[in-house]
């Protein structure tokens, strides 16, 4: 049974198709690309699954459960998690009280930004545990907002980590990047599939996916129009004539 799923997902807008007939699954553990050219959709198809949006027709099922109707905070709840294509987070706060107000809103303590961070606390050494493993640790006290492009996104992951989701959706989270600092993100995203949470990533170029991921799929004016290993994606004649003139 997948993890997460939609069946003949579809978004209508003003009479436009914005999503149109997406089935899609990713299996427990798996990592699942979603790629496609500017407007394709995929954004929208997380905001469908993640419940910031709600589709005209079809469903969204974790675990075998239908959500389509759930709020994002119930699918939070049960484990599914998002990063957001712009940058979501406090840059006047540490990255170490980042991460806390995440882990805090997780286990379940009053939002208080004012509290400083004290050693011993469950929120602040599960930050800690957070930070380590996207290698911020030895940013902990760095104020978010002077943070890389790279370690921003690090940083976004180590607060979606805090919320401790199985299911973790990441939209473009190397957009914006400087292109030295990817194979470190690249890293950070791989370590975080391989400790078994289940990965959905979107991404705009197939080179970073590839390796990356188990399956793609390619979206394209709100259709899938191939879902398979990378390999076989790449060789697709109908995904190579989608993305004419722009590179894959
Ligand atoms: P992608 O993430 O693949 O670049 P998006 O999901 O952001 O694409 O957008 C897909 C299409 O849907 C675009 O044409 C966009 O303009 C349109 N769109 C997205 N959200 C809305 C909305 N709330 N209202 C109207 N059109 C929208
Ligand atoms: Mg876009
Ligand atoms: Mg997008």
């Amino acid at each position: 049974q997948p993890v997460l799923a939609v069946e003949h997902l579809e978004l209508q807008i003003g009479g436009a198709r914005i999503i149109d007939d997406v089935t899609l699954s990713v299996g427990s553990g798996e990592m699942l690309g979603v790629i496609g050219p500017n407007g394709a959709g995929k954004t929208t198809l997380f905001n469908l699954m993640s419940g910031i949006m709600t589709p005209t027709g079809g469903r969204v099922l974790l675990r075998g459960d239908d959500v389509t109707r759930l709020t994002v905070q119930r699918r939070a709840r049960a484990g599914l998690g998002r990063t957001f294509q712009t940058s979501s987070l406090f840059t006047g706060l540490s990255a170490l009280e980042n991460v806390r107000l995440s882990a805090q809103v997780s286990i379940g303590h009053e939002l208080s930004v004012l509290a400083r961070p004290r050693r011993g606390d469950a929120a602040t050494s599960a930050a800690e545990e957070r930070l380590e493993e996207v290698g911020l640790a030895h940013h902990a006290q760095t104020m978010a907002g002077v943070l890389s492009h790279g370690d921003k996104r690090k940083l976004e992951i180590a607060m979606l980590l805090a919320t401790e989701p199985s299911v973790i959706l990441l939209d473009e989270p190397m957009a914006g990047v400087a292109s030295g600092d990817v194979p470190e993100l690249v890293e950070v995203i791989r370590r975080v599939h391989r400790s078994g949470r289940t990965v959905l990533m979107v991404e705009h170029h197939m080179d970073v996916v590839l390796g990356l991921v188990d399956t793609v799929a390619v979206m394209h004016h709100g259709q899938v129009l191939a879902w398979d290993t990378p390999q076989a994606v790449m060789a697709d004649p109908t995904v190579q004539s989608a993305y004419l003139g722009e590179s894959l």
